[in-house]
């Protein structure tokens, strides 16, 4: 298990590369739902997500190692974040890509020199897909969540909250595969275990929850929620101890909830998000959590989403 000295050396580590990004407040948020809501703004982060901290912990490491190249599975906020760091340091990275991918996460990626090859259209094809190039090249493959590293990486998004805010209450956290939670969990545990870490998943993509609930890691079959980056079927084998030696409570959000959160956020608070960091200002905007009166961080994961799908996402706020 990481500890918080893991995350504190991947501070050190990464300083130079990631931003703290602000916390901003939202008076109307707060007028809603009877807490004062926060917002840790990984929207604002480098490369739109929070990503970049995990990879770049990995990445460096791995360099310090000696590798010269790197490949990741993901068209998404991971391969993004790859792709930057290893081009920061000058050596090449290859980014295993759905068929189906948009135009745009295909240019972020070319942007970042990040090379492409596309390989199927589930992630049970392009894993083994990457794992095999970063063999032939002499290479290190760079998993999205389920690695030390990138855990300890994740969770200086903790570190900075209990730095920036010292008043905390409670901080709500998206869980995809659980290295962002798993490193928030063991960042503030460990440092001020009197904070709340509370998970936030969607219901149509509840296996975490279900996991908790079982006490062993579950699979779900699939989701197509909206969340696109919260997709995993189940958690993974390291960051799963965590959340069960940590967690304080794991809620579920509506598709329907997720989307009125985001339309909110981009309407009134002028903040693009993208619909997984979504789900966890659904979770306070619609009382999922049992609490009046408190001060709430709500980890705002990241904002890279096509604008050509905004409109579907979109909905009426005129309600709320
Ligand atoms: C990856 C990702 C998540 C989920 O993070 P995990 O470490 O897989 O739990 C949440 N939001 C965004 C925007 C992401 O890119």
């Amino acid at each position: 298990m990481i500890s918080l000295k893991d995350v504190q050396a991947a501070s050190e580590r990464i300083g130079d590369i990631t931003y703290v990004t602000p916390i901003l407040k939202s008076q109307q948020l707060s007028h809603i739902c009877g807490n004062q809501i926060f917002l840790k703004s990984e929207h604002l982060q480098k490369t739109g997500s929070f990503k970049i901290r995990g990879a770049s912990n990995k990445v460096i490491q791995a360099i310090q190692e000696g590798a010269k190249y790197v490949t990741a599975a993901s068209s998404g906020n991971h391969g993004q974040a790859v792709a930057y760091i290893a081009n920061k340091y000058g050596i090449p990275a290859t980014i295993v890509v759905p068929e189906d991918v948009s135009e745009c996460k295909i240019n972020a990626i070319k942007a970042y020199n990040g090379k492409i090859e596309m390989c199927g259209t589930t992630s049970a094809e392009r894993l083994p897909r990457a794992k095999e190039i970063a063999v032939q090249e002499n290479g290190v493959f760079i998993p999205p969540y389920d690695d030390p590293f990138i855990m300890a990486g994740q969770g200086t998004v903790g570190l900075e909250i209990i730095n920036q805010f010292q008043d905390v209450d409670i901080v709500l956290v998206p869980i995809g595969g659980g290295g962002l939670i798993s490193g928030i969990l063991t960042a503030i545990k460990e440092s001020n275990p009197k904070v709340k870490v509370i998970g936030v998943e969607p219901e149509i993509a509840s296996d975490t929850y279900l996991s908790i609930q079982n006490g062993k890691i579950t699979a779900i079959s699939g989701t197509s929620t909206i969340a696109d980056g919260l997709r995993t079927n189940q958690p993974g084998d390291l960051t799963f101890p965590i959340l069960m030696k940590y967690l304080d409570d794991i809620v579920l959000v509506s598709e329907e909830e997720i989307r009125l959160a985001f339309s909110f956020v981009m309407e009134r608070m002028k903040q693009l998000i993208e619909p997984s960091s979504a789900t966890t200002v659904a979770a306070a905007m619609f009382n999922k959590i049992p609490f009046q009166g408190k001060k709430i961080v709500t980890v705002i994961s990241g904002g890279n989403v096509d604008l050509d799908k905004i409109s579907n996402i979109i909905v009426d706020t005129g309600k709320l």
